[in-house]
């Protein structure tokens, strides 16, 4: 299957993209080469291929063809120029900052981003001289605000975690350029069928596609795609060496959780949007925080940014945090777990789990409040879900 596929729907491309019949053999699944070296035919073909003279793979860590069919995929699905598959979320920010930042080079980040993501920069590579600032991107003068003149990288994260807020990629985007920076966004929690930060204006986008690319709770991995061949030539070395780099046989669970991708993140929006207005009218809820519920901040910029508002719920329970905890100890249905995009819901506490790194005081000028409840719908039955919400509740 040679057509292109650019002229197909995002849904579409999320089953058919990297997935094109094997040459070899017609085999319609992609073959797993469980290998990590691949055998020159003469040492002259070894010598190009170092050179970049011949195309071909050398070793697993640099390439690898079912790697590669992976990277394709979402590479089509983002619109971007090509995919670095890593082997796991962190390990895709790590190499983008590895690659493209400097000792004294500063980055401007959303402040509730995914904790690790903000961990690494105040507290890993602060010691390599380059610096960082977290602010509310959703605030475009705090953005404005927090540039320097050594400012190369601002990253957002967008819906934001764990708050769901939302950030105006087009409007920083801008912001960015016009200061002489590059942009990075975090697409895991929105996926490229919800959103599509290149046709804003990004140029580069990562995924954890331990959540929803995957989708089914069994690997964790990561990717980067560069807008760009003159980004992806810059970032390559690092993802080369660094050693961030991903299995044949991961590739090719993620390959296979991809093709419902689209299907996973409609049935689970789908079940969201009945989730959400039940916890907004519930007398034991303080508050819900959903890009669907007109209640939401950013509800208009949902509506213009995002193809839908997803999955992801949060939502302080009355009684903060004890009651919040007693509610996560009586789900019956839902897993009590951190992660999320896959199939089951998850529901967890983000200010003692994910999010216990960060400092308090952070974590509340981020927004992140102490009895703040995270849910990651899956998709399960919408009504299964409610009635375990309310027998929980009871026990509240
Ligand atoms: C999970 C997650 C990461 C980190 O990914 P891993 O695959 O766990 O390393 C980064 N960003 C977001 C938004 C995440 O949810």
């Amino acid at each position: 299957m040679s057509h292109d596929l650019k002229k197909y729907s995002r849904i579409t491309q999320s089953i058919h993209a990297g997935q094109h019949v094997d040459e070899a053999t017609g085999a319609v699944a992609p073959p797993i080469f469980q290998t990590s070296t691949f055998a020159f035919s003469d040492c002259r073909q070894g010598a190009d291929r170092f050179a970049g003279a011949e195309d071909g793979f050398i070793y697993t860590r640099m390439g690898n063809p079912t790697v590669a069919r992976l990277e394709e995929a979402v590479a089509t699905l983002e619109g971007g120029a090509a995919g670095l598959a890593t082997g796991s979320g962190m390990g895709a920010f790590c190499t983008v900052i590895f690659a493209l930042m400097n000792a004294g080079d500063h980055l401007v980040g959303t402040s509730s981003v995914y904790g690790p993501s903000r961990v690494v920069m105040e507290r890993d590579f602060s010691r390599f001289g380059i610096e960082s600032t977290f602010v509310d991107t959703s605030d475009l003068d705090a953005v404005r605000a927090a540039l320097r003149p050594s400012t190369t990288l601002v990253f957002v994260e967008t819906p934001a975690n764990p708050t769901v807020v939302l950030s105006d990629l087009q409007a920083i985007a801008e912001i960015a350029h016009e200061h002489g920076a590059l942009m990075l966004v975090d697409n895991t929690f929105a996926s490229p069928i919800l959103q599509r930060p290149f046709e804003l204006g990004t140029d580069i986008v990562m995924h954890s596609m331990t959540k929803f690319i995957n989708g089914h709770t069994d690997v964790v991995a990561g990717m980067i795609v560069p807008s760009t061949d003159e980004l992806r030539a810059r970032i390559k070395p690092a993802h080369s060496y660094l050693g961030a780099c991903m299995d044949p046989h991961q590739a090719w669970l993620v390959l296979r959780g991809l093709k419902t991708l689209a299907m996973r993140v409609r049935t689970a929006q789908d079940n969201a949007r009945r989730v959400a207005p039940f916890l907004e009218a519930h007398p034991k809820v303080e508050w819900v925080r959903y890009p669907g519920l007109d209640s939401h901040p950013q509800h208009e910029l949902a509506e213009r940014q995002m193809d839908g508002p997803g999955s992801l719920i949060s939502f302080e329970v009355k009684g903060g945090i004890e009651a919040g905890a007693r509610l996560l100890d009586n789900v019956e249905l839902m897993t009590l777990a951190v992660s999320l995009g896959g199939i089951e819901t998850l529901i967890q506490h983000p200010p003692s789990m994910t999010h216990a790194a960060m400092s308090r005081e952070d974590r509340l000028e981020a927004g992140i409040t102490d009895g703040l409840v995270r849910v990651s719908i899956g998709c399960e039955d919408a009504d299964d879900l409610i009635g375990d919400l309310e027998q929980a509740f009871a026990k509240v």
